[in-house]
Order: structure tokens, then C-alpha cells, then sequence
């Protein structure tokens, strides 16, 4: 079912002009209806190239955490892959092959006890990622219950309500009861004790975010596995955990490497992670790897013709794009474990730096700084009611900078932030020049008699901290 476009996305029903210094035909096309004949290419790509100039900056775009930026080399791998689908392992081996590649060193940098029985897939995304690793929590559940002879037919998954959207949709679409902790005072993210205090008999797993969307935190993945170590002595529940390390999945390995949070803690049954983000490839690679064989039950497993054999797959997409896979693969070669630790490094060096710069502003107050993924959250300093964080958006938004302001989820909907996410490529040149610009908006915001935007102005790029509430999906 196509979904229907918001009103004001439909701009006009006038049809597009095309500039008549091109000296082309046609000088009008239709912008909503498919044109009855054909063009010239270069009209065409002018028109798509021109229409596309509008959209923002990816360079100041500081509200995601993906990828922006290639190596023309990368991007030239890119472009010769651009036909090749990852669903055609027989046709295309030597992409499958460097698949497995990246599964396999990515279950050595995740610390698999056996790289060789650990077993992943590369996915669209972590939210793809997320979906697999869910299902495979859900049917483990659904197996063990069954065993058991008692009912399988109220799965919950236990969740910090700062996880990610995805894990929102993850419940939604494959029906089970999202059980979120709300945040409370100044815990912005899961702890051991409620995670624990929300487990049940049918809990799947508990998902702990190294990462945390809302300021960049990591959860204590350690210490909420000690927790539940600690529940299953008292009340014989196993409840496994799944760590969503869409960002901090490529950081930690770097730069906190004695930080156990991966499958050096074996409650980890699973992990995912975003390789278009901290993996630097462009948008359209994710990665989902379990860390052995069984904490992947076989029947979601698919097989696929691959050289004259069979190769399992377990994926929602069929088709899907090779090149980002083999991007991947370039990155891992070309970097290594030095370049990404220098990469990533840098990139925390910058975060922590300006987070510092900000703190030093009175207007200002830190709540995350960086240190853990290269993200920050500051809120406006209690006492300034000339402005909010939303304009103070809006106007770095009139000097090019996209930075998004939120509102955190209960029981902290008081809290409006801002955040910066620090990305490769993002120097310290430009941290400086965010820093000047923030200067040179602060007197005039401060000027302001009241505030003139609220959360209600804040846009749509909130990237994947839209509110949800605990209440909605109680307990009962
Ligand atoms: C970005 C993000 C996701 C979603 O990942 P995509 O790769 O954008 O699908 C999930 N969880 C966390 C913690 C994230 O930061």
C-alpha cells in the first residue's frame, strides 16, 4: 500500500520549468504525472541534478550519525558494483565472499570465543539488523517455551525507552510487547536493576544500547548482564541480551578495548551494528552477528543457490544493493585496525573538545560529552528564558547548520537538548566555526523577550528519538 503524502509535501500542481539557458526541449515538465514522451538524457539529469542542489549540506549536517563522506576509490568500487545484488551469491561469489569476510572479522573485533562458529549477515542497516536479531531472541523464546509445554503467546522485550525507533517497529510488526524502563533524575539510559526488575518468564532478551541515540551514552552491558546472571541463580529465568551497537559497536573496538560489552560477555547472544555509520561506508550497509550457531535457530535460516551448493541467508530484503558490502570490505582493508582507531579517535577528540568549548558558554549546560561515541548532548542552562533549544536550532539553521533539538522521553520530558553528532570529516575547523557561529547567535537569542519556538517547532530530524511512552504497553 502506497502511503499517502502529507498535504504540504505536495508543492503545487505546477509543472517543473526547466531553464531555458539549456536551449532544450521540452521547457515544461510535469512534476506529478509521468511526462507522456521521452527527453534528452542531460535534460533529465539536469533537472533531477538541479532539483537535488536544495537539499541541506551533508558536511553540516551534524543530526546524523551516517556516513557522508567516501574516498573517490570507494566510490569508485562503489559505481562498478552498482548492478551486482547481494541475494545472487552464485552469480556474484567473490561479493559473498568478502561478505563473510567482514562477518568473520567482525566476530574477531567483537571477540566471538570462536570467530569460526560465530555466524552474521551484512543487512540494509542496523534497523534490518535489529528485526533479525529480535526474531532470533522471539523464536529461541517461542522454541524453549514450547519444550517446556507452556504458552508461547505473549513475548516481551525489555528496553530502555531511549532505544532507537527500530526496536518501536521491531514490536509492532512482529507483536511483541515492547517493556520499556523510563528514564529517571539524571539516568538517561537502561541500568541493571530495571532492566531486571522488568523480566519475566516471557521476556526474549533485553536490548542494550551501546550508544544511546538520545546523548551518545553507552549502557553498562556488563553490569546489566551480572544482573541478570544474578536473576537466573535466584528465579532459574535465562534471559539473553542483545546488543544494539549501531554506532558504538565500531567505536568501543577502537577506543575502549578493555570495556567488556560484546561477546567477551556471554549473555551476548547477539549484536548488530551500522556499517554506514562509525563503519564508514555510505548509507546501506548494517551488519547482525550471533555468537555461535545456536543462539541462531535454523528454521529462519534460508538457503540459496551458491556455487552449486547451498549457502544459508537470513534477511528480510530478497534483492539488495552489493556495493555498500564491498565498500565495507575496502574500508576494513584499506584502514585496518590502526586506521580505524585513528579515525575514530580523531573524530572523539573533536567531540570532547567542542563539548568543552560549549560548557564554557553560560547560556549552556553539558548532559554527555562525548567521550563515549563522538556524540553530545546540552541543554540551555536553567535560569535563561530568553530562548530554547529549538531557537537556537533554528537559527544555526540560518547559518547552515543542521542541529537537532529534542525533547527526552518520560520521565524527563522537561528536558530539551541539543546534539551534535561528530562524524569523520567533521575537523576541528569546522567544530571552531560551530563554536563562532553559536557565539554570534547567543546575543541576539539573548535579546529575545521570550522564546519563540518550542518543541512543536523541532522539525523532522530528530533521527530516531521520537517519543514513545512506558505506559501505552504496560505490564498487564
Ligand atoms: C541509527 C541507529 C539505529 C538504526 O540504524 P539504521 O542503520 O539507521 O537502520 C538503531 N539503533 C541505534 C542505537 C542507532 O543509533
Amino acid at each position: 500500500m502506497p502511503l499517502k503524502q502529507p498535504r504540504h509535501a505536495r508543492r503545487g500542481s505546477r509543472d517543473l520549468e526547466v531553464n531555458p539557458i539549456f536551449s532544450r526541449e521540452p521547457v515544461r515538465v510535469p512534476r506529478y504525472v509521468m511526462p507522456d514522451g521521452q527527453m534528452e538524457p542531460d535534460t533529465a539529469y539536469q533537472i533531477v541534478h538541479d532539483e537535488l542542489m536544495l537539499d541541506g549540506n551533508a558536511r553540516l549536517n551534524l543530526a546524523t550519525f551516517v556516513t557522508t563522506w567516501a574516498e573517490p576509490q570507494a566510490q569508485r568500487l562503489m559505481a562498478e558494483c552498482a548492478e551486482k545484488n547481494m541475494i545472487d551469491k552464485d552469480e556474484y561469489p567473490q561479493t559473498a565472499e568478502l561478505e563473510m569476510r567482514c562477518v568473520d572479522m567482525l566476530a574477531r573485533l567483537w571477540h566471538a570465543e570462536d570467530p569460526h562458529r560465530a555466524t552474521g549477515c551484512s543487512t540494509t542497516g542496523s534497523s534490518e539488523a535489529a528485526m533479525l536479531g529480535g526474531l532470533a531472541l522471539k523464536r529461541r523464546w517461542r522454541h524453549r517455551r514450547l519444550a517446556e509445554g507452556r504458552p508461547a503467546d505473549r513475548p516481551n522485550l525489555v528496553m530502555g525507552i531511549n532505544v532507537q525507533i527500530c526496536w518501536e517497529k521491531f514490536a509492532n510488526y512482529f507483536d511483541v510487547e515492547p517493556r520499556y524502563v523510563p528514564m529517571e533524575g539524571d539516568r538517561y539510559h537502561l541500568s541493571p536493576e530495571t532492566a531486571v526488575e522488568l523480566c519475566d518468564e516471557n521476556t526474549i532478551g533485553v536490548v542494550a544500547v551501546l550508544g544511546s541515540t538520545f546523548d551518545g551514552s553507552y549502557e553498562p552491558v556488563a553490569g546489566i548482564a551480572a544482573a541478570l546472571d544474578d536473576l537466573q541463580a535466584r528465579t532459574g529465568l535465562d534471559v539473553p541480551i542483545h546488543v544494539d551497537g549501531a554506532s558504538g559497536a565500531m567505536i568501543a573496538p577502537f577506543l575502549d578495548p578493555d570495556l567488556h560489552w560484546d561477546f567477551r560477555v556471554p549473555r551476548v547472544a547477539s549484536i548488530n551494528a551500522s556499517g554506514h555509520k562509525y563503519g564508514l561506508v555510505m548509507p546501506g550497509v548494517g551488519w547482525a552477528l550471533w555468537r555461535d550457531f545456536g543462539a541462531l535457530p535454523e528454521d529462519l535460516v534460508f538457503h540459496v543457490n551458491y556455487l552449486g551448493g547451498q549457502m544459508p541467508t537470513f534477511a528480510l530484503n530478497f534483492s539488495r544493493p552489493g556495493a555498500q558490502v564491498v565498500a565495507q570490505y575496502y574500508n576494513f582493508l584499506r584502514l585496518g585496525f590502526d586506521g580505524y582507531r585513528r579515525v575514530q579517535q580523531t573524530s572523539r577528540d573533536v567531540a570532547t573538545r567542542l563539548s568543552g568549548e560549549i560548557a564554557k558558554l553560560d547560556q549552556f549546560e553539558l548532559i554527555t560529552d562525548g567521550s563515549q561515541v563522538p556524540a553530545f548532548v546540552f541543554r540551555v542552562r536553567e535560569g535563561n528564558d530568553a530562548f530554547t533549544v529549538f531557537d537556537v536550532s533554528a537559527a544555526l539553521r540560518e547559518r547552515g547548520w543542521l542541529v537537532p533539538a529534542y525533547t527526552f522521553p518520560e520521565n524527563r520530558t522537561d528536558l530539551a537538548v541539543l546534539r551534535v553528532v561528530v562524524r569523520n570529516g567533521f575537523s576541528h575547523d569546522l567544530a571552531d566555526l560551530l563554536v563562532e557561529d553559536l557565539h554570534r547567535v547567543l546575543p541576539h537569542l539573548e535579546g529575545q523577550r521570550e522564546p519563540h519556538r518550542t518543541a512543536d517547532d523541532a522539525g523532522g530530524f530528530a533521527h530516531g528519538t521520537e517519543i514513545k511512552t512506558s505506559r501505552r504497553h504496560g505490564r498487564g
